[in-house]
């Protein structure tokens, strides 16, 4: 059992915060993603909870407990990093039960956790090869495999796959959550990779500049991001921001007029709260899904820049239009750069948010 809760944590070095007033909870048995751009605090906030930075400010506690004073083997943790740092002159038995013999564990206990722990990510053959026989993916599955043996109540992994090639990577993102379903012990994980983050997560935290920008399941992050940079940062291909301009407010709703809009003028409903006035400066958000070449009761005209085959479908892209650069995925015939076309708009899906970055539509 491990839930971890972390309340007011700040973090200073020196004069910089690099982790600023953070309140979470990581349920007992989640699998928390840590996601944000590079320097937003993700590994320091790992470090924090791990026991190997002291917070400037606030409180930790695992199940209850405050574990202020607790160093790192005090905690019943284990980390995953993403240099493996396995111990060459070790078979791999050797460096998964490296731990367990500091700690004093008798020979034959030792034994049968290290086997139990290889056969659980199938590296039993592997466990007399040192580790310059093995390949990375083989190197990684024998670092998870020395966190595991430990029976920790709480993994960390601090960019675990990075190291890895794309290949390798989804096959050991699919072995950790099935290594999760498994063992149903607490993860949390550091990526800056928001695939890795959609694809693994029951929760994922968005972190900018030592805050949390949002915290909410993959598809709440996709479908209701808080603000535009949550919304910019879930998402491949990126969503489209398009400079927009208020023409008409109503209770619940705004009408904006953008560049190259044609058809009936654009609608969006709104939260009771959204602030917004004739004339505001807005930005619509469109994914590349909700924009289609199917003719709609509101489309956008555009002229293809480039297009790019992804198998299946392209990625059109409209680099020129004047409310901002466009991308939308298509199916069936190919389209050439320098075509123009009408593109159709799922309203319903759309995102309007105000100069602010808030996510002001509903
Ligand atoms: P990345 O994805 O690049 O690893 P990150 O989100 O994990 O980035 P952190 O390593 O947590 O970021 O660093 C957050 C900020 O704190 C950065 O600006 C970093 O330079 C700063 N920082 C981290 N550790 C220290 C330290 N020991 N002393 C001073 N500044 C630090």
């Amino acid at each position: 059992m491990s839930r971890v809760e972390l309340s007011g944590i700040t973090k200073r070095f020196g004069a910089f915060e690099a982790i600023r007033g953070i309140d979470l909870t990581v349920e007992d048995g989640e699998f928390a993603v840590f996601v944000g751009p590079s320097g937003c605090g993700k590994s320091t906030l790992l470090r924090l909870i791990c026991g190997l930075e002291v917070p400037t400010e606030g409180r930790i506690r695992f199940d209850e407990r405050d574990v202020r004073g607790v160093p790192p083997a005090g905690r019943r943790l284990a980390m995953v990093f993403q240099s493996y740092a396995l111990y060459p002159h070790m078979s791999v038995a050797e460096n998964m039960g490296f731990a367990l013999r500091m700690a004093g564990v008798p020979k034959a206990e030792r034994a049968v956790r290290v086997a139990r722990a290889a056969e659980t990510l199938q590296i039993t053959r592997l466990l007399e090869r040192r580790p310059k026989e093995l390949s990375g993916g083989q190197r990684q599955r024998v670092a998870i495999g020395r966190a595991i043996v430990r029976e920790p109540s709480l993994f960390l992994f601090d960019e675990p796959l990075s190291n890895l090639d794309a290949e390798l990577r989804v096959e050991m993102r699919a072995e950790l959550m099935e290594l999760h379903r498994r063992l149903t012990t607490t993860m949390i994980y550091v990526t800056h990779d928001q695939i890795e983050a959609m694809t693994m997560a029951d929760r994922i935290v968005v972190l900018r500049d030592g805050r949390i920008e949002q915290a909410g399941s993959p598809t709440t992050l996709y479908e209701q991001p808080a603000n535009r940079f949550v919304a910019s940062f879930i998402g491949s291909p990126r969503m489209n921001f398009l400079a927009a301009r208020v023409t008409r407010v109503e209770p619940g709703r705004v009408t904006i007029d953008l560049p190259g809009l044609a058809g009936e003028p654009l609608r969006i409903a709104v939260a009771e709260r959204h602030g917004l006035r004739i004339d505001d400066a807005v930005e619509l958000g469109i994914r590349p899904e909700h924009l289609s070449l199917e003719p709609r009761a509101h489309r956008l005209q555009a002229r293809i820049s480039f297009s790019e085959y992804v198998g299946g479908a392209w990625h059109l892209h409209a680099g020129d239009h004047p409310a901002g650069r466009l991308v939308l995925r298509h199916a069936g015939t190919p389209i050439h750069a320098g075509q123009a076309l009408e593109l159709g708009i799922d309203v319903a899906a759309c995102h309007l948010f105000a100069a602010s970055g808030l996510r002001v539509s509903v």
